[in-house]
């Protein structure tokens, strides 16, 4: 008889944004005048860069001539990206061959499928709280989890405690929490992972939302990380791309563990399960590396952050702690009035038709916080801080 993967069945049921959407749909049909504006929007809504757009009509073009017509990609990706990804590196400094980066379809797939090439054995350490495709990916395999305290004292970026762990999962900036690692915090995390020949998974998709020069963004701007750590980056909030959907894993040669080499165990399993990614999504994510594209990235980027500011100024007149706000999209703040998550997410609703994310759902030290996204409408923002102000 077939066997299921009956770790499957320890699962945690999410019902997050089920039951978000469930409530926000009763709300409305018993206010059907009210207006509601959501800042609980993870996704991003600015349409893709005009630079990317003609670049995609350019390609589809191409593949429609006989001369110019393409097949199968190279499974790591086209040498014309990643020669770009690797000159985007070396911008901050940053040595990486172009045989060290994996073009993929998405940052979630590689964050996910990572797991393969690591022993069912490893103790995984995850922050608490964090973006749960850690913690699932992980249950799926049956691996055990640990949980690394993200909290006020230490503004929601976990550090190494002193116990034990083989994969550590990071993620700078942070989702949910935007808070950002600094390079002495991070040397921390690499001097810890190269101490307990671990391996960090560092997730750096909100890379693009740091304009602190000072803050890293990227793990291998700390000396050493190339023999302990894996990063994942995304064109997803760089570039609109969630929906067009292009990433890209780095592992250096230099991460060995025992004899084997991940680089290695990574080209070997890319090209055994993964066929490359579109000629033409390659050729839109290029783009993003013209100082054209760049420009109106950045833009699109200064756009969300403006209204990050509008959301973190409203709390600092307020006295209200939180994280996030500035390098990232997301505004982490604790619920007033010892509020619970669920708590304060009905009294928003309810009070004011503002929709945001409790924090409990992205583990237990999310519990009396809630996020709140600056990726609506400027517009909706103004008008969503000024709804707020009336019920802190
Ligand atoms: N990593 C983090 C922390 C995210 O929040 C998200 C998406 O919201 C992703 C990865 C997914 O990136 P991609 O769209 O490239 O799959």
């Amino acid at each position: 008889m077939a066997r299921v993967n009956e770790n499957y069945s320890n699962l945690k049921q999410s019902y997050l944004f089920k039951d978000i959407a469930t409530k926000v749909a009763a709300y409305k049909k018993a206010n059907p005048d009210k207006k509601v504006i959501s800042l609980g929007i993870g996704d991003v809504t600015l349409p893709l860069p005009e630079k990317v757009v003609e670049a995609l009509k350019e390609a589809s073009d191409e593949m429609g001539k006989a001369d110019t017509f393409r097949g199968y990609a190279p499974d790591q990706g086209y040498d014309f990206l990643r020669e770009k990804i690797s000159e985007h590196y070396r911008k901050r400094n940053v040595n990486v061959d172009i045989s060290e980066i994996f073009v993929s379809d998405g940052a979630k797939s590689d964050v996910g499928n990572i797991t393969e090439i690591f022993s069912r054995d490893n103790m995984v350490m995850i922050p608490d709280p964090v973006y749960p495709v850690y913690m699932d990916t992980n249950v799926m395999d049956g691996r055990k989890i640990i949980f690394a305290d993200a909290n006020k004292e230490n503004n929601f970026l976990a550090m190494p405690d002193g116990r034990h762990a083989d994969m550590i999962y990071l993620c700078s900036p942070n989702n949910p929490c935007g808070s950002v690692y600094s390079k002495e915090q991070l040397r921390k995390w690499v001097d810890y992972a190269l101490d307990n020949k671990a391996v960090i998974l560092f997730d750096a998709a909100y890379e693009a939302f740091i304009t602190n020069d000072t803050l890293p963004r990227s793990i291998f701007e700390i000396e050493g990380a190339e023999k302990c750590a894996i990063e994942f980056c995304s064109f997803s909030k760089l570039a609109g791309f969630t929906g067009t959907r292009c990433a890209y894993t780095v592992i250096k040669k230099d991460l060995m563990l025992e004899r084997f080499s991940l680089h290695d165990m990574w080209v070997r399993r890319q090209s055994t399960k993964l066929n490359g990614v579109s000629y033409v999504i390659q050729r839109a994510a290029e783009a993003v590396f013209t100082d054209e594209g760049m420009e109106q990235c950045k833009k699109n980027i200064k756009y969300y952050l403006d209204n990050a500011k509008l959301i973190s100024a409203l709390l600092k007149e307020k006295g209200i702690y939180h994280t996030g706000g500035t390098n990232s999209p997301y505004i982490w703040m604790n619920c007033p009035s010892n509020m619970k998550s669920w708590e304060f997410f009905d009294l928003l609703l309810n009070k004011t038709s503002v929709v945001g994310t409790p924090g409990s759902g992205f583990g237990m030290n999310g519990e009396g916080y809630f996020r709140l996204t600056s990726f609506g409408s400027r517009d909706n923002t103004i008008e969503a801080v000024e709804r707020i102000r009336r019920v802190l």
